[in-house]
């Protein structure tokens, strides 16, 4: 899998995690931006997948699916903590 603008080191992870130990385990994670934006970069696919998709011909669909393997992915990122707010293939 190739990710697209993915980076060393984000600005997020050098956030302090505000969690507690007892509250490590507990969701909905509440108040603490480093544990929610690793919530969403753990989120991501790091390994080759499959989609099915109808086939399409002169932009029209052919009534068969066809099976497309996606080996590269771009992120899309916060402005502020470069966190991932989505991705896209
Ligand atoms: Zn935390």
């Amino acid at each position: 899998m190739k990710i697209n603008n993915s980076l060393d080191v984000a600005r997020w992870e050098s956030l302090d995690c505000k969690c507690g130990k007892e509250v490590i385990d507990s969701f909905p994670i509440k108040d603490c931006l480093h544990c929610s934006f690793d919530q969403r970069w753990k989120s991501v696919p790091q390994k080759d997948f499959t989609i099915k998709e109808p086939e399409m011909k002169n932009d029209k669909p052919t009534g068969k699916t066809i099976t497309r393997e996606i080996k590269k992915i771009t992120l899309h990122r916060g402005d502020r903590y470069q966190d991932v707010i989505g991705w896209s293939y």
